[in-house]
């Protein structure tokens, strides 16, 4: 136990650069890494289950810029995922929630928060002012314009998406590796979307895919290892098994195939009924 000789040192009184020791220590990382991540920008779209650990990760390495993209607001069945609210929070917007609980974590770095949904027609805005992006989301509609926007946009998109004890991550080069629509060619029915929602979700199921999906975004800025580039990783977390398989561009996808027919994104419809997971 702490005796009451053992003053903690508050944050304000704390050495420049404690906040990142551990990281500063690993060769993959070291100072020059830490630079990196002060200088990049991400933006998260859902701040939900996947959001959560993302946005937290994210914010504690010290990425410098991170924008928060969320139009709902926190309901009480969010909670058994949704690390980043408190029963406390139920009502109010997750945007601007997520970004109160990041700036608490996390003073040094920048967190916009946009209590809107992602549609074609903000889209370029708001992808254009970052580096990269990742998709937190849970409905088809929103990922199919979130890989999109980022494939016509040229930016770096990092999935993940979770049902169950199931999950799955993979990262997008855009016009180099396979984007959401190589591997989705046709959108799932409404059913089959609604069947996939009724199966439920632990909390933990999201917690490790968006620290995987977290992970390969700070191993991207900061250049080392593997980031799931045209690689899908598969999570049975019922029985404790990863799996790794090669995942192909389509030639004949509709959006970064030789042959594009998606080419830009304002004639498209997207589902109002858009949440993050
Ligand atoms: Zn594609």
């Amino acid at each position: 136990m702490t005796s009451s000789k053992h003053v903690r040192t508050s944050s304000c009184e704390a050495p420049a650069g404690r906040r990142y020791e551990r990281q500063l220590w690993m060769k993959q990382v070291g100072p020059q890494g830490q630079e990196k991540l002060a200088k990049a920008s991400v933006l998260v779209v859902g701040a939900g289950g996947l959001g959560s650990p993302i946005l937290l990760c994210l914010a504690a390495a010290g990425v410098g810029t991170i924008g928060v993209v969320d139009g709902d607001s926190v309901s009480l069945s969010n909670l058994n995922r949704q690390v980043l609210y408190s029963t406390g929070d139920i009502g109010q917007p997750k945007a601007l929630v997520a970004k109160e609980r990041l700036v608490a974590l996390n003073p040094e770095i920048r967190i916009e928060a946009y209590p809107s949904r992602l549609d074609p027609d903000n889209a370029y805005a708001l992808f254009s002012a970052y580096d990269m992006v990742v998709d937190g989301t849970d409905n088809y509609s929103t990922r199919y314009l979130v890989s999109d926007a980022a494939v016509l946009f040229g930016k770096p998109l990092f999935v993940g998406a979770v049902s169950n004890l199931h999950g799955m991550a993979f990262t997008v080069i855009p016009r180099t590796t396979a984007c959401f629509r190589c591997l989705y060619p046709k959108s799932p029915t409404a059913a089959m979307a609604r069947e996939e929602r009724a199966r439920g979700i632990l909390g933990t199921t999201p917690g490790i895919i968006g620290s995987i999906v977290a992970q390969n975004v700070l191993k991207y800025i900061v250049g080392c290892g593997d980031w799931l580039a045209g690689k899908l990783l598969l999570m049975d977390g019922e029985d404790n098994r990863f799996e790794l398989v090669p995942l192909e561009r389509d030639p004949q996808c509709r959006v970064c195939g030789d042959q594009p027919t998606i080419t830009e994104l304002f004639s498209m419809k997207i589902d109002p009924r858009q949440s993050s997971c």
